[in-house]
């Protein structure tokens, strides 16, 4: 593609509600535009990106033995309607009616649709297992669409949906799927991470996410640096460490007076002596079912308040006000402590290691010394706290790590929920009528475009994996050298001829400006061809991921950037 003939309309500025770099770079290097909340259109670019993505997932579906199908998506209410999603969907579901009043609305999702095509359609068990996929617009009214193309309000979608005979053959296509989802994810050149729903449960999970790994990530998640444990962090769980501090002798508790003293940072730095905060207890006040309950977590660690509810067998747990705090306690917040406290107590495994802790008194400016589980307060123990950054692997033991993650893929066993509500059924080798097993899997085609600008950016612009970038190699000709131009045409030829897919910037523009625009647009391998290295029978060869440049022989360059293009995980055009 010629630049000078190529429609990349940037800007300079990054649109106001920009809250993310993707939001930021892809509408700055001119790949999207916003028509209205959460509605954008792709320009060229943002096309080329999109393409790529859905043609490796097509690749891998087909792989998967899924054949890929195409739904309306403009849908008939009625089935939505059988199932009861009508109503459960509320607003998120766009509606409307034809011309004769007839109700319909967009697909935000498939199942229904599939459900009664199986119903109609499929007999006998010789016609299951089936895997039918579609990549197809989707429509949600979110209630804030926001940072640009990762949560749209129309986005395109791939959608799979697995029919099987039973349980276990419907776990074998999620196996299947599974490892398709693997080999997609590792194709698009992202770092990801697989979150399995129930995590630390051995096998049999039926639900897992492909979480993109990017600062700006919705979803928080831990993983191990060293086997393929992930969960999000709401779930998560630690090896627990017998890091028992509690072979030293305990010293004698006492009170001590620390006036004004609220927070574990300034209980450490008005007691100072090499205090740390795991040497301390945070003890939090809840309200459940209208009682206080004290949960009890060491200083440098967060209750989990999903885990909290879950040990108390309620919905959600609510953190008391500062006025339930002192009628509790006694005292005012900030010196609230397990020792004689009047109500059920809540102790996270890790506190019944802590010798000598620092904890609140019960009574406004005190605080006690040498505090110890056991000995001084007890409660019901249990793994309590919010993995942090550090904490013991639960399958491995080895370091966890704290990341933010963006749901690229989502995959599950659906089992009959649908087949025996709409009734779709089969009969089966011994003549019995029995529900299709479904499963269903996704991926937001669009969002990965955001995600993987969201993993890959810095200052200057996008750092596109070979994978999906637009184009794979950019060629910078410098000045207005006829030579140059000449020469940087045929290199362009020639790079075509190999089947690398290449960008040429043939805009009468300063280099200055060149090396910008290419900076912001991102692809992975530019060439710099310019008056100095026509003269040493050299281009400039940087990846856009890289420092440095290099220089490499005209004689060599074409099998040089084809060989690279290809290490990198591209793949060359057919130019046969
Ligand atoms: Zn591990």
């Amino acid at each position: 593609m010629r630049y000078s003939k190529a429609f990349i309309p940037t800007q300079k500025e990054a649109p106001k509600d920009a809250t993310t770099p993707s939001h930021s770079l892809l509408l700055r290097a001119g790949y999207a535009r916003m028509v209205g909340a959460g509605i954008y259109e792709l320009l060229p670019l943002g096309m080329r990106v999109l393409t790529r993505i859905s043609t490796i997932i097509r690749d891998e579906m087909d792989r998967a033995g899924a054949q890929e199908f195409l739904m309306p998506a403009i849908v008939p209410a009625e089935y939505f309607k059988e199932s009861g999603r009508w109503d459960s969907f509320g607003p998120a579901l766009f509606r409307l009616k034809d011309r004769k009043g007839g109700e319909y609305h967009l697909g935000p999702t498939h199942e229904e649709l599939i459900t009664d095509l199986v119903r109609r359609e499929v007999r006998s068990y010789r016609q299951l297992p089936l895997n039918l996929y579609q990549v197809q617009m989707k429509y949600r009214d979110e209630p804030r669409p926001r940072a640009g193309l990762l949560r749209c309000r129309e986005f395109l979608m791939k959608d799979a949906y697995t029919f099987d005979v039973d349980e276990a053959a419907a776990t074998e296509s999620y196996g299947i799927m599974r490892e398709a989802y693997k080999r997609i994810f590792s194709r698009l050149g992202l770092d990801y991470r697989i979150v399995e729903a129930d995590s630390g449960a051995m096998g049999g999970s039926t639900s897992a996410e492909f979480q993109v790994l990017a600062q700006n990530g919705e979803d928080a998640i831990v993983a191990c640096g060293s086997c393929d444990y992930a969960a999000n962090v709401e779930v998560a769980e630690a090896h627990f460490k017998e890091t028992k501090q509690t072979n030293g002798k305990m010293g004698a508790r006492e009170k001590v007076h620390t006036p004004g003293v609220h927070s574990i940072g300034e209980v450490i730095s008005f007691l100072g002596g090499g205090l740390r905060p795991e040497s301390t207890l945070k003890s939090m006040i809840y309200i459940v079912d209208g009682k206080p309950v004290m949960a009890v977590v060491r200083g440098d660690h967060e209750v989990n308040e999903v885990k909290l509810a879950r040990v108390l067998d309620v919905e959600e747990v609510r953190l008391a006000s500062d006025k339930e705090v002192k009628k509790v306690t006694g005292a005012s917040v900030g010196f609230a402590g397990p020792v004689d406290f009047d109500g059920r107590l809540i102790v996270d495994r890790a506190v019944t290691h802590v010798l000598d802790a620092v904890v609140g008194a019960n009574e406004t400016d005190q605080h006690y010394r040498n505090v110890n589980h056991g000995r001084d307060f007890t409660g019901d123990v249990h793994d309590l706290h919010l993995v942090t950054e550090g904490d013991g692997c639960p399958k491995c033991n080895d370091h966890l790590r704290l990341y933010r993650g963006i749901e690229g893929g989502h995959i599950f066993i659906l089992g009959t929920h649908y087949s025996a509500k709409m009734g779709a059924t089969f009969v089966n080798d011994g003549g019995k009528s029995l529900p299709v097993v479904m499963g269903c899997y996704g991926i937001g085609v669009t969002r990965l475009i955001a995600a993987a600008v969201e993993q890959y950016n810095d200052d200057d612009g996008i750092l596109w994996p070979m994978a999906i970038a637009p184009y794979q190699v950019h060629i910078a000709p410098l000045g207005n050298d006829g030579e140059v131009a000449a020469k940087s045409e045929e290199v362009y030829q020639a790079l075509r001829a190999a089947g690398v897919d290449a960008l040429i910037d043939d805009r009468k523009e300063r280099p200055g400006v060149k090396f910008k625009d290419a900076d912001l647009l991102g692809m992975p391998i530019r060439v710099t061809i310019g008056k100095r290295g026509l003269a040493s029978g050299e281009a400039e060869v940087k990846e856009r991921n890289h420092k440095d440049a290099e220089a490499v022989s005209f004689d060599t360059l074409i099998d040089h950037l084809t060989a690279l293009v290809v290490k990198r995980g591209g793949r060359l055009l057919d130019v046969s």
